[in-house]
């Protein structure tokens, strides 16, 4: 029987995973590869913020998965993982919302996790009542669908509704929403809808540690909080949220900021059914541990990569390898390595991780960051370079999917889309 190899998760890693395996062992008919996802279709992570403000339409982006295991020899299970049994080797998928099939297993002889992760409250009070999250194509939809629903409001009426939001967590999430946000009035406001301007949004971002977006250097944390003010957004460092009501946020020092709207986008946690997963080691924000190899500590045949992975970044320094598209996707280029090594019964190489720095997009304004290699130490500020260099870690996304080839095509039809369509998604 050919080796099975079982992807749970086809996010950034997971799907560009399956794609590279699908081409190389499942073409070579030397291992059957099936990628499992609890939704039909896919679409990359970091677009959800542009989805939620409307300026992206997932219906155009999406990918299908059954095509692309038919196009790339890998077959594609639709289900929701829940639970493992790792003496029998097997997974066991229960239905997605919306479906209605019976809990079934599947068996695999190497598994590979790639699920993500989702926002942490901290187990902050009124959190997951009141707030709207980004963490997935249905939470960005939601929240698109509040947002569009307030400004149909305001323009059947007489007087302005200025709409306050909140927004927790000046990661990158948080940064870009805010950005997305105020280029969305600006547009919608292009569009003559009554009372729709950037007077009438007050958004204030909050965060808890002294600088926004601290995965950046100092000199490019400043030029974002710079632009942020620029564009009229409160952002105030050093605030943590102790409660969450209906009508607002409470601070830790008492203080109550009143907001129609809030949105939390502070720091991540994997899947709470890690946690028991058969006895797999996983860390306090339900990371499986994984050794340098991606290889579960406790299990040689269980992968796993991604958000949901907690990975080692060098043998001394005692640091991981950080939550961020780009480590997915290298650790899915690894892997699909690895596997095939694996299969060989060579042994595995350890991942490296290259972090080639962070541009954070401002929207239609600016982008803004600091890059490593010939850019090493500068902060980059506006201009076409920066927008290109920021689109190119989902181009290289695409190129992993779709081949070089159609990523350009693809590139070509959305310039054209943009040119076509409406700039926002008003439905
Ligand atoms: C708004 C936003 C902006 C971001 N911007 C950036 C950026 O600019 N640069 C950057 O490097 N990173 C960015 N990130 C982070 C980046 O998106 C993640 O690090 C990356 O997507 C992680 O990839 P992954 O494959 O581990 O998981 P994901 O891409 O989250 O994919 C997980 C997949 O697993 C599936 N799944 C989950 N649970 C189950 C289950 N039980 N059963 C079956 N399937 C399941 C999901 O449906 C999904 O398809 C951003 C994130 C957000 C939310």
């Amino acid at each position: 029987m050919k080796h099975r190899i079982v992807i749970v998760g086809g996010g950034a890693g997971g799907i560009e995973l399956a794609t590279r395996l699908g081409k190389t062992l499942g073409r070579r008919n030397h291992a059957t590869i099936t990628l499992v996802d609890a939704n039909l279709t896919h679409i990359w992570k970091p677009l959800f913020h542009e989805v939620a403000a409307g300026s992206l339409n997932p219906g155009v982006d999406e990918l299908n998965y059954i095509a692309q295991a038919k196009w790339n020899h890998f077959h594609f299970q639709h289900g929701r993982m829940a639970g493992i049994d790792r003496t029998s080797k097997a997974i066991r998928l229960t239905a997605p919302s919306g479906s209605s099939w019976q809990e079934r297993e599947i068996e695999y002889d190497t598994l590979v996790m790639a699920v993500g992760s989702h926002c942490n409250d901290f187990a902050t009070p009124g959190v997951q009542q009141h707030c709207q999250f980004l963490d997935s194509r249905a939470q960005a939809e939601r929240l698109h669908g509040v947002l569009l629903n307030r400004y149909m409001r305001s323009h059947a009426s007489d007087t302005a509704h200025p709409l306050e939001i909140a927004i927790v967590g000046a990661g990158a999430t948080g940064v870009e929403l805010c950005a997305e946000l105020q280029h969305a009035v600006r547009v919608i406001k292009g569009y003559g809808v009554k009372h729709a301007c950037p007077s009438t949004l007050n958004i204030t971002l909050l965060e808890a540690g002294p600088r926004v977006l601290p995965v950046l250097n100092e000199k490019a944390s400043q030029a974002v909080h710079n632009g942020l003010n620029e564009l009229g957004i409160n952002v105030r460092v050093g605030t943590a949220v102790k409660e969450v009501t209906e009508n607002g946020v409470v601070l830790a020092d008492g203080e109550t900021l009143n907001a129609d709207l809030k949105i939390w986008a502070a720091g991540i946690k994997a899947p709470e059914f890690l946690k028991t997963l058969d006895g797999l080691e996983t860390n306090r924000i339900n990371q499986l541990n994984v050794k340098r190899t991606l290889q579960t500590t406790l299990d040689d045949s269980i992968f796993a990569l991604g958000d949901c992975s907690s990975c080692p970044l060098d043998d001394t320094s005692g640091r991981f390898v950080p939550p961020r598209a780009q480590a997915a996707n290298q650790q899915a280029a690894l892997l699909c390595k690895n596997l095939e090594r694996h299969l060989d019964g060579e042994p595995l190489l350890d991942f490296k991780y290259e972090d080639k720095g962070t541009l954070i997009s401002l929207a239609s304004f600016d982008t803004v960051g600091s890059l490593n290699g010939i850019f090493s130490g500068k902060v980059i500020t506006r201009g076409l370079i920066a927008k290109t260099l920021y689109t190119s870690l989902y181009r290289l996304h695409q190129a992993a999917l779709y081949g070089t080839p159609r990523m350009l095509l693809k590139a070509l039809a959305e310039y054209l889309q943009r040119k076509t369509r409406p700039k926002l998604r008003l439905h």
